[in-house]
């Protein structure tokens, strides 16, 4: 049986199908997100992927900053939720979520069942979001997923000590021009992201096991300076991105339980 989970955020549309409520058929991911085409290519491209029909789907959820406009799921969920219910999938001995995405960060504290307890978020200013890290990717020509390589080659990473991004970009362009090398100017970016978001989780309590979801979990420079600057390993996986579509897959199978 398959139940299906669309994550619809602020720069890319996610996809899952899961066999049976745990196995991963398929998945798939676009770069556009709320208000683009990239909500239908991705459904398109996971049914593709999965080799699966609109017709075989038994159960669907639609998770995201995108989801109330989205008319072809049988049920709406918070992201709060898919992300932890992604999260303990993964690492079930997960106790908190750092989600960073495109335009907010948000930090969940979960039960041993996934459950969500508490959290924290940020979704009023960019900095400490993926924003922050796309912005400082175009004025460095440094592709946000080479910013780990950079980040372990600094041997004294910049301080950014501007609170606003606009403000931050003008720092960096003077830091920039001021010689300061790439390699620390994307290490203080990394450490700036890590600082603001580790600031937000400890307002609730930090309980092991910490994982990252969200895109920017992809990068390494923010996941170590995270680690540092929360004195805990951060776990990782290569599925983090997808966390919010897999929660809401697998809540799609949970309701259809329910409902039986
Ligand atoms: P949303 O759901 O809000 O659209 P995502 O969770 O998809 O956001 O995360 C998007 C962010 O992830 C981007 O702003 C970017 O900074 C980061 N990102 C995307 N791909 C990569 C990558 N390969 N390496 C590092 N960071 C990445």
């Amino acid at each position: 049986m398959y139940t299906l989970g669309i994550d619809i955020g602020s720069t890319t549309s996610k996809c899952v199908i899961l066999r049976d409520g745990w196995d991963i058929a398929a998945a798939s991911l676009v770069r556009a997100g709320i208000g683009t085409d990239g909500q239908r290519q991705a459904v398109q491209a996971v049914f593709e992927n999965g080799k699966v029909s609109h017709g075989e789907i038994a159960a669907s959820a639609v998770t995201g900053y995108g989801r109330n406009t989205y008319k072809g799921a049988d049920m709406t969920v918070s992201e709060l939720t898919c992300h932890a219910v992604g999260a303990h999938m993964v690492f079930p001995g997960v106790r908190t979520v750092i989600d960073i995405g495109g335009q907010d960060a948000k930090v969940i504290r979960l039960d041993e069942n996934g459950k969500m307890l508490e959290f924290v978020m940020n979704d009023k200013c960019a900095a400490g979001t993926g924003r922050f890290l796309d912005v400082m990717s175009a004025i460095l020509r440094v592709p946000v997923g080479s910013m780990e390589k950079e980040a372990v080659r600094a041997d004294a990473p910049a301080k950014i000590s501007s609170t606003c991004t606009v403000f931050a970009e003008s720092e960096v362009i003077s830091q920039l021009s001021g010689g300061i090398s790439v390699p620390n100017v994307v290490a203080g970016i990394c450490n700036s992201v890590a600082g603001r978001v580790s600031g937000l989780a400890k307002r609730i309590s930090i309980i092991p096991d910490v994982c990252m979801s969200g895109g920017v979990a992809q990068n390494g420079g923010v996941r170590t300076a995270m680690s540092i600057a929360l004195n805990a390993p951060v776990l990782y996986s290569e599925k983090a991105q997808l966390f919010g579509a897999l929660g809401a897959a697998r809540y799609a199978f949970i309701s259809l339980s329910k409902d039986n």
